[in-house]
């Protein structure tokens, strides 16, 4: 489903009407359109499944060396951006980890990197953001033991309700061997620290 412009325009000129402003005037005239390309773009993950993302982002290749096909591969602090769902507020400073433990297929680096802002460009919750992209992965690489590591700063915990600035929600989704393995999963925290 495309994104409808058209409404969001409308209903941006709404809220600016509602907030006791004047949508005419010089500052506020372009708005409700700079307001609807920017949630285009922002929001660019609300067209597609995570099915047709693992599809779009699914190109892997086959590691020639089998031998070590059970090393772990971990991409850390891929910067993204998204907006929670309950305020659609911006979570800002966030950082997803990604670690897997191939099979036989192998996913490129910077693909891990595209399905993380994919995913994140949709109305999220920071738990949910990690659940898609374990599911995402372990389609494309065909592999169940899948970990994402994510923090962030929600601008909802930040400059509203309770204000506490500085405060960063960290969360953990793991799968297959790292839901079970301890030592893995130790590993994987210890090197996320680094
Ligand atoms: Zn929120």
């Amino acid at each position: 489903m495309a994104i409808d412009k058209d409404a969001i325009r409308e209903h941006v000129r709404g809220i600016l009407i509602a907030l006791g402003d004047d949508p005419d005037r010089e500052g506020l005239k372009e708005t409700p359109d700079r307001v609807a390309r920017m949630y285009e773009e922002v929001f660019a993950g609300m067209n597609y499944t995570n099915d047709e993302i693992a599809e779009m982002y699914g190109k892997t290749f086959k590691e020639e060396d089998t031998r070590h096909t059970e090393d772990m591969v971990f991409v850390k602090d891929i910067e993204v951006f998204s907006y929670c769902e309950h305020h659609m507020a911006l979570m800002y400073d966030m950082k997803v980890s990604i670690a897997y433990l191939p099979k036989d297929k192998l996913i490129g680096l910077s693909k891990l990197a595209r399905i993380a802002d994919m995913v994140a460009r949709r109305l999220q919750l920071q738990e949910r953001i990690g659940t898609d992209i374990a599911y995402i992965v372990s389609k494309v690489t065909g592999s169940e033991d899948v970990a994402v590591l994510i923090e962030a700063n929600h601008s909802c915990m930040t400059a509203r309700g309770i204000k506490k600035p500085g405060t960063k929600t960290f969360t953990t989704t793991f799968r297959g061997k790292f839901e079970n393995d301890i030592t893995l999963q130790n590993k994987l925290l210890l090197m996320n620290t680094h």
